[in-house]
């Protein structure tokens, strides 16, 4: 049950020291009984309320982490049903499925494809999470063997229970997960998961069912589970997620507080896998089964998930400083930006591919980009001059050629009284026109 949060302050020391970063014991009470905060932030907590506080301070979302050989994908833990509340934690792993009936030689050909997968974006390197192995009537044991040839990745492994005892037999790494449980097989998968120490999803198509199954599973005495509601449309994966995610969070249910397995691939249509999966990436899917894989449909898949799970308080950041572009001479221009990550990489790309040398004077903005940064009071002439001279520009820029973005044309007068031998130039609003703008205007 949930304590409230002068419940848990009556447990608290009640001495205001401050160490937990709120300024009274009942400041911190409040944050934890509304999960915002973690116990373990007030060192002074008795050993008798930390016992009584544990299932206040429990996260209501149970944290999983499916792993092996290096690689995992970590979900739950999860505070918000909302990411402006406070923000999202687990990014949702992407697998890609595979099936026993399917040749050896196809299964590896994906697998390889899938683990070979990697993208940067904006510094990030985005990646695939998983492999999922579906038994359908083929030798399943020797599809996981022909998975594991040719990948480490983590595994969630799907099937009836002989199936999956005989494919687990063939891996002895790391932790997976095991699908599904339902209602007539939930004993025997729910003693596979515990010799195997898997975490286990329980599948049902509706909510009453869902709780039933889990208060099963874990009085059985498996303690990773995972809800899989049997729901396939955009509207039923849609309210079954929600519903029990919203019951875990705000209601502190802790027989939905479960990471969720969704399964667009489920559906015929490669481009509606897209769209199911992009669902499941906003609307707390955890672990993302396809069945389809392409660079043209992962990628928008894995930078919608970087964009919903970073944290929107703290934009993307490079560290400031001089950055040479294609090996620049003293004689190349100074090209100014702020230090928010999609400007930075905008700038560097452009002028980067079209081969022009150039160097790159990253500004200290607060992360911010550069017409919210000037906006803001943190792109100005007096910083531009003092990153300049930070970043000993001058001792290499022997041109003395610096380029303003044209969003802050406004600065180039201030900035030429903070750097007189230098010559200021009001570059394109927009990175994609400065190869031009470099060609014709320096
Ligand atoms: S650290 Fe503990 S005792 Fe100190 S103010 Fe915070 S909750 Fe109170």
């Amino acid at each position: 049950m949930a304590l409230s949060g002068i419940q848990i302050y009556k447990m608290l020391p009640q001495t205001n020291c401050k160490e937990c970063g709120f300024p009274t014991c009942l400041a911190f009470a409040m944050k934890l009984a509304a999960k915002q905060v973690e116990l373990a932030l007030c060192p002074y907590v008795s050993a008798e309320s930390q016992a009584q506080l544990s299932e206040a301070a429990a996260p209501p979302v149970r944290p999983i982490t499916l792993q092996s050989n290096g690689y995992q994908v970590q979900a739950g833990n999860e505070v918000a049903l909302f990411r402006h509340e406070k923000r999202f934690f687990s990014q949702p792993g992407l697998f890609v499925r595979v099936y026993d009936s399917e040749a050896v030689a196809a299964i590896q050909e994906k697998v390889t494809a899938v683990a070979q997968y990697s993208v940067d974006y904006v510094g990030i390197h985005l990646k695939m999470g998983g492999i999922a192995v579906q038994a359908d009537g083929g030798d399943f044991a020797g599809a996981v063997t022909a998975v594991r040839a040719v990948s480490h990745l983590p595994l969630i492994l799907i099937g009836d229970p002989d199936a999956l005892k005989a494919g687990l037999e063939k891996l002895d790494d790391g932790k997976l997960l095991l699908a599904h449980a339902t209602t007539a097989n939930w004993q025997e998968m729910a003693a596979l998961a515990k010799t195997h120490k898997a975490a286990l999803a329980v599948q049902a198509a509706n909510i009453d069912e869902m709780v039933d199954l889990a208060v099963k599973v874990k009085g059985a005495g498996v303690d990773d589970i995972v809800l899989s509601p049997a729901q396939r449309t955009l509207h039923g994966a849609l309210t079954a997620n929600t519903t029990a995610r919203r019951m875990a969070l705000k209601k502190t249910f802790r027989d939905l507080g479960y990471p969720i397995l969704s399964f667009p691939g489920d559906t015929a249509d490669p481009d509606m896998e897209v769209i199911l999966a992009a669902q499941a990436i906003g609307k707390y899917g955890s672990f993302i089964v396809l069945d389809h894989f392409s660079p043209e449909s992962a990628y928008p898949l894995l930078v919608l998930r970087e964009n919903i799970y970073t944290d929107p308080q703290k934009p993307i950041q490079v560290l400031p400083g001089l950055y040479e572009i294609n090996n620049p001479t003293p004689d190349s221009p100074l090209l100014v930006t702020t230090n928010f990550s999609i400007t930075y990489f905008s700038v560097a790309n452009e002028v980067e591919s079209a081969g022009l040398p150039a160097w790159l004077l990253v500004c200290d903005a607060e992360g911010m980009s550069v017409l919210t940064a000037w906006a803001a009071g943190k792109f100005d002439a007096e910083r531009i001059a003092k990153d300049v001279k930070r970043f000993n520009a001058p001792d290499k820029v022997a041109g003395k050629q610096i380029v303003l973005p044209g969003h802050v044309a406004v600065l180039s007068g201030e900035l030429e009284e903070e750097l007189p031998d230098w010559r200021i130039r009001v570059g394109p609003r927009e990175a994609v026109d400065l190869p031009a703008f470099i060609k014709q205007a320096l």
